[in-house]
């Protein structure tokens, strides 16, 4: 019976969050229990292959992530090969923009050790999201790497499992390919590059069509993570064919140039707005819900999710039935905890986790306390809703992504009773969308802010479209 190694690492790194990532962050299961995790592993099941497990690791997007940290996970994985495994395949499952402390790429890092572990002949396979930021070392290390092609990300099954099939046939056809990568000097905030609008529809439709070329096996476009300040941060094709280069190559290219060609063409897909007109437009929307997005304190994009500052605008002239889902702050959490429902609550919410962020006394009434699940819906949180000035928030004792309704909801309120929501996101959450009339973004200060000419960036390689903008760029010879 054949045998693959499985393993998943997974968090989206933000560079300027204030908040350093550590260990304890993540929902981490190993040994078999980790298998149902993974969305490969019925693929490799029916194949009848033997899967080696070693570990899953997911966490919210976070700050860079802690060396330590990253160590013990590295550590983890790397303790499940054993020197007499006779693996015939490696399946790995990471997010591509882990920026971790004094290491750089933790893709790179980690894909790297396990390939001196397993040797030249084992084929590795690479499963990641649209936002990697891609390096040449994960290029050398692996032979298959295959991302997925929403945004917002609909496709995660699909593109594990279809990774693991490109494993089955490197394993089958005794095939080691060398992925191809070509980075078009291009690095858009996610918002500004979603796949449901020109011009990526029809970019990602020639991605696709690039797979139909005799001898190649898979093609993918990674829009990168822009708020990572490293070398690698930057959008790439990465193309691999069944033998040799020369074919994928050509398409890498071709696809960066047509990436390239079409860069004036990128835009915000969502309504956007300065902060105060967002509310003014929300206010006068006459369906609703309408769900203003707090885009500079995206959780989901890596910022620490305790601004205060939509609540403190919010405040100043109180609209009808507003809910803000959410704000972490264990200061308020604990303040909580110390009276019962209806009781009168007093604390200062903002600014926990960055020194910077807006902090602001709150006088309230307590509405409801509880748990409700993390993004990953495998952890419990403590939450509660306060009310002050008639609008409801709902504080968390962890950073928290609510990005379904479920999830909102979990916290005892009801989406249809309000007029407008504000998340912590950039684009609205596709779930999210299914049940909003109207979404603006509003841009806020903050860690995950669109507006990247207000970070200064050190190390990310310039010139990049659109911070710099007059610039010509060819594709490779
Ligand atoms: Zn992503």
């Amino acid at each position: 019976m054949r045998k693959v190694l499985v393993g998943a690492l997974m968090q989206e790194s933000n560079s300027f969050s204030p908040r350093p990532s550590v260990w304890s962050d993540f929902h981490a299961v190993t040994g078999m229990d980790m298998l149902d995790r993974i969305a490969a592993t019925p693929v490799f099941a029916a194949a009848g292959i033997e899967m080696v497990p070693t570990l899953y690791a997911y966490s919210v997007p976070g700050g860079i992530l802690r060396e330590d940290s990253y160590l013990r996970f590295k550590k983890q994985m790397l303790d499940c090969i054993s020197d007499d495994a006779a693996l015939d395949g490696v399946w790995l499952y990471l997010h591509g923009a882990l920026e971790v402390e004094r290491i750089g790429s933790g893709e790179a890092d980690l894909v790297r050790a396990i390939r001196q572990k397993v040797g030249v002949n084992v084929p590795i396979a690479v499963a990641l999201d649209f936002h990697a930021n891609n390096t040449q070392v994960l290029m050398d290390n692996a032979n298959i790497v295959y991302g997925y092609r929403t945004a917002p990300h609909t496709d995660e099954t699909e593109t594990q499992q279809n990774t693991a099939r490109l494993l089955i046939r490197c394993m089958e056809e005794g095939l080691l390919p060398r992925p191809v990568m070509v980075r078009p000097p291009l690095l858009f905030p996610g918002e500004m590059a979603t796949t449901g609008i020109e011009p990526l529809l029809s970019l990602m439709r020639e991605v696709a069509r690039a797979e139909l070329t005799e001898g190649i096996l898979c093609a993918s476009f990674f829009d990168g993570m822009a708020w990572v300040d490293a070398p690698n941060s930057m959008a790439s094709l990465v193309v691999v064919e069944e033998r040799g280069m020369a074919r994928a190559e050509k398409e890498a290219k071709r696809l960066a140039g047509l990436f390239w060609n079409v860069r004036e063409q990128f835009r915000f897909e969502e309504e956007t707005a300065q902060p105060e007109e967002a509310v003014r437009m929300a206010v006068a929307e006459p369906e609703e819900p309408v769900f203003i997005t707090d885009s500079g304190d995206n959780v989901t994009a890596g910022a620490p999710g305790d601004s205060a500052y939509f609540l403190q605008l919010l405040m100043e002239n109180p609209p009808d039935r507003v809910l803000v889902a959410g704000i972490a702050g264990r200061r308020g959490m604990e303040a909580c905890q110390q009276v019962s429902v209806g009781g009168a609550v007093s604390f200062d919410i903002g600014g926990e986790m960055d020194p910077d962020g807006v902090v602001i006394p709150l006088n309230g009434f307590l509405k409801w306390k509880g748990k409700i699940p993390d993004k990953s819906g495998e952890r419990n949180t403590e939450a509660a809703v306060v009310e002050v000035k008639g609008i409801q928030v709902i504080i968390t004792a962890e950073r928290c992504a609510f990005v379904t309704p479920e999830s909102i909801e979990s916290a005892g309120v009801r989406i249809t009773d309000y007029k407008i929501v504000i998340v912590k996101q950039g684009y609205l959450y596709d779930a999210l969308r299914r049940v909003s009339r109207r979404s603006i973004m509003a841009f806020t200060p903050g860690s995950a802010c669109q507006d990247l000419s207000r970070f200064s960036y050190k190390k990310l390689m310039r010139p990049v479209f659109p911070l710099d903008k007059d610039f010509n760029w060819d594709v490779p010879e």
